[in-house]
């Protein structure tokens, strides 16, 4: 399969990485939003959260804490985002799962945002009906 991330996970493309281990490389986004913008890829593939095996999905998360604790101290980051992208509707390009950690920093002038809607109860009712009942 020709896939860039699992290339560059598992060394064969160069990158900037940051972190590695095992399961993981973390390197730092080409197109950042903010400064320090890196992905946690997983070096096994899986094309998004929902084909990824549970205990990746785990490690990923605590790779994220502390990878995040270290953007933000390293970097003087006054905040930090994670965005993780399923499926070309939700704004995902590469096919490869991948976490985001975006570092913020006050007036950075960027905006991972939505425009919020205002639902009635009933709608509200409704659709956590349809989660939740068999
Ligand atoms: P997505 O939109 O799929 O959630 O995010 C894909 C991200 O991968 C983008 O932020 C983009 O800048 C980054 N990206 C795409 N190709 C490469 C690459 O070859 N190297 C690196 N380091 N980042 C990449
Ligand atoms: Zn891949």
């Amino acid at each position: 399969m020709d896939c860039i991330f699992c290339k560059i996970a598992n060394g064969e493309i160069p990158s900037r990485t940051i972190y590695e281990d095992q399961q993981f490389r973390v390197i730092l986004d080409l197109s950042p939003a903010t400064k320090g913008h890196a992905l946690i890829l997983p070096k096994e593939h899986a094309d998004n959260l929902f084909e990824l095996p549970e205990k990746v999905a785990a490690d990923a998360m605590n790779v994220a804490k502390k990878m995040g604790a270290v953007l933000k101290d390293r970097l003087n980051a006054d905040g930090l985002n994670l965005v993780q992208n399923n499926g070309e509707a939700a704004g995902q390009t590469v096919m490869h799962f991948h976490l985001h950690m975006i570092p913020r920093y006050k007036e950075d002038g960027q905006n991972i945002n939505w425009k919020p809607h205002e639902p009635s109860a009933e709608e509200l009712d409704e659709i956590c009906k349809q989660i939740t009942e068999a």
